[in-house]
Order: C-alpha cells, then sequence, then structure tokens
C-alpha cells in the first residue's frame, strides 16, 4: 500500500518510559462506584498509563446497555484528577467529540463499528479540525486493510498527528475459538506499510473470554507492538457489557507480570551479530532463487522434449513419486512436513504452467 501518513512517535504524546504503553479499564462506565473502585485499584497496582472507559457504546443489536453518556464524563474526570491517569473514550459523532473534550477527556478513539463508515469517520475528522488531540483507530469489524488506512488519512486530513491504530480482531462468519480472529498478517502488513504509526493489541476484543487474553497479549508484543488496551473491572462478572473477556484490575496486573516483552537489545555486539545471521540468509536465499531457476530451466526442456513426442504434461504417477520422496527427504532433515508439502504443490504448480506454456509454441 503506498500512501504516507505523517504521525508523531508515541512517545513524543505519552511517557511509557520505554515500556509498551499499557491502557486499562472497564468496557463501559456504569456507575460512578463502579468507575472509581475499578480506576483506583487499577492505579494501586501501577501498570496502567492510560485508563480507558466506554461513554457512548455501539451495540450489535439495540436492547443492551448503550452507555452512560455524558452523565459518565464527570465520574471519568474526577477519577483522571484523583490518580493523573489520562482518560479515553470511545467516540463516533462529532457530539461525542464536543462532550469527551468539554470534561477533559485526553485520547479519543474510533471503534471499529465506526472504522467501516468513511462518511461517518469523515464527520470526525472535520469535528477534529484545529484540535490537538490523540487519536486512536480501532481496525473495521471487516479485514479490509484499505479501509482502515482511509480512516487514519481522513484523520490525518484534519491535522492530527498524534495517531496510533488500535488491532482488535475481525468478525467471523462462523464460530471459532477467538470472539474476533485476530488475521495478523493484517496488521503486520499496516506496519510494515507505515513503519511509523503506533500499533497497540486489544487482546480483549479479540479473545471474548478471559482464557484467551494471555496468549493474545503475548502474541501482540512478540509482533513488536507498542502496547496493549485491555478491558478491566472491578467485578467482571457482573459487568454491564463484555463480561466474560473482563479482568479484575489485580489478576490484569499479575497476567501483564507474566508476559515477556522482548526488548530489543542495542548493544553492539548483538546487532553485529543480528546483522551476521541476516547476511547468511540473504545469501541463501539467493542460493535458494538460483537452485529454482536451474530447476526451471530443466523443465522448460523438458516440455520442449514432452511436446515433440506428443506426451500430455501431467504425470499422475511421476508427481505421486516427486511428492512421496520430496516428503521422505524433508522428514530426514527436519523440515516441517507440511511445508515442504505446500512447497512442492507450488512448485509442482509452476512447473506445469511453464511446461504448458512451451507446448503451446512452435518448435524453434
Ligand atoms: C470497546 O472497546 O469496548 C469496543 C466497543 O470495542 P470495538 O469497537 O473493538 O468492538
Ligand atoms: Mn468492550
Amino acid at each position: 500500500m503506498k500512501a504516507n501518513l505523517d504521525v508523531l512517535p508515541l512517545n513524543s504524546w505519552i511517557d511509557t518510559n520505554g515500556k509498551p504503553l499499557i491502557i486499562a479499564g472497564p468496557c463501559s462506565a456504569e456507575t460512578e462506584e463502579q468507575v472509581t473502585e475499578t480506576v483506583r485499584r487499577i492505579a494501586k497496582e501501577g501498570y496502567a498509563h492510560v485508563i480507558r472507559a466506554g461513554v457512548w457504546k455501539p451495540r450489535t443489536r439495540p436492547g443492551s446497555f448503550e452507555g452512560m453518556g455524558e452523565a459518565a464524563l464527570p465520574w471519568l474526570a474526577a477519577v483522571k484528577k484523583e490518580t493523573g491517569l489520562p482518560i479515553a473514550v470511545e467516540v463516533a459523532t462529532p457530539q461525542h467529540i464536543e462532550l469527551a473534550l468539554k470534561y477533559g477527556i485526553d485520547i479519543l478513539w474510533i471503534g471499529a463499528r465506526t472504522t467501516v463508515n468513511p462518511f461517518n469517520v469523515q464527520d470526525l475528522a472535520d469535528a477534529l479540525k484545529g484540535v490537538d488531540v490523540p487519536v486512536l483507530i480501532k481496525n473495521p469489524v471487516n479485514p479490509d486493510l484499505a479501509l482502515w488506512v482511509g480512516a487514519f488519512e481522513r484523520i490525518a486530513g484534519a491535522g492530527i498527528k498524534k495517531m496510533a491504530a488500535i488491532h482488535r480482531g475481525f468478525s467471523n462468519a462462523q464460530e471459532t475459538k477467538y470472539r474476533n480472529s485476530p488475521m495478523w498478517q493484517l496488521a503486520v502488513e499496516l506496519k510494515t506499510s507505515f513503519p511509523q504509526l503506533p500499533i497497540i493489541g486489544d487482546p480483549s476484543h479479540m479473545a471474548g473470554k478471559r482464557a484467551y487474553l494471555f496468549e493474545l497479549a503475548q502474541r501482540a508484543l512478540d509482533l513488536n507492538y507498542d502496547g496493549l488496551i485491555i478491558e478491566s473491572h472491578r467485578s467482571p462478572d457482573d459487568a454491564w457489557s463484555d463480561a466474560s473477556q473482563q479482568l479484575t484490575p489485580e489478576a490484569l496486573g499479575e497476567m501483564l507480570r507474566e508476559l515477556e516483552v522482548r526488548k530489543p537489545s542495542y548493544g553492539e555486539d548483538f546487532q553485529s551479530e543480528l546483522d551476521k545471521l541476516r547476511q547468511k540468509i540473504d545469501n541463501i536465499d539467493r542460493e535458494l532463487l538460483e537452485v529454482l531457476a536451474a530447476r526451471m530451466a530443466v523443465v522448460e526442456k523438458l516440455g520442449e522434449y514432452k511436446r515433440d513426442n506428443n506426451v500430455a504434461v501431467l504425470q499422475l504417477d511421476r508427481w505421486k513419486q516427486v511428492h512421496n520422496s520430496r516428503a521422505e527427504q524433508g522428514k530426514k532433515l527436519n523440515l516441517y512436513p507440511e511445508m515442504v508439502e505446500e512447497l512442492f504443490k507450488l512448485i509442482h504448480m509452476e512447473s506445469i504452467r511453464k511446461q504448458t506454456e512451451v507446448m503451446n509454441q512452435q518448435p524453434a
């Protein structure tokens, strides 16, 4: 994806002391007591840099709790004053933005059900013109990278430079292990296209269940994400929304302590050793490609020979023999069997394509 985004580094607007950014808080602000107790307990644990809470809740179906709205904003302003922690809320309309800013909310996020709609995102961008507030953008519910990028472009168009992506996974048509499929490759693609854009993992909305939070959070850190946003409630089972995926502030602390942050080591030895290994990989890859090209040259000869003797391209017995013997050799070399199988399927497909091409050429 070609484009450019003018984005400031995360540590220019939030100090995490070199650690991954942790945003914690309830799915929804429910009552003043629930907000106050939850945030106090999170603050006491000491891991959070930002508090999250949903005030306007876009629910999939009507009739469920849709958030306390403006009434919840003074509760958040009060815990901010008490703990000194900045507050993030979800905004979905220009009026939400106006109210959030009026009550001193520090960070806004755009939810997955809003990112899908360019008109909606443009309305938010228009309302943000001339405002200096960080905006986090969740991936759209559908796995469409361009739609996600488009939302960044619209918000950037309003002059916002403090932006980050929140990867919360994508809706499933069928029952799957996770509530939302992570489809990590999409986020990796976003990171590759916009290396300067910070990315925050949202294991809560990927998981849907407490039991999967740890593995998803660890995976995000292994992919070098800049932070995590995780839902925490004083009494998760009693939560008015997303009850089964929330953790108590203390359980979240325990989980965060068990996560491993793979710190990049900047020692000179580390870098030169890494460079040496990467150079080896580069050389081996070059050889791999040369070997493949040599194989293709033989395939071309084979195609000509088959053509001149009027033999069909695909000889099933031969393919079975290739398949079995390569699987056998791969096993002896300790290669992952599925990888060997997929690799030779690809090579075989290309070999058939090449031979078919040769078949249809007139002999020289
Ligand atoms: C939330 O963060 O509580 C929320 C509604 O998330 P999403 O937009 O990812 O569904
Ligand atoms: Mn939620």
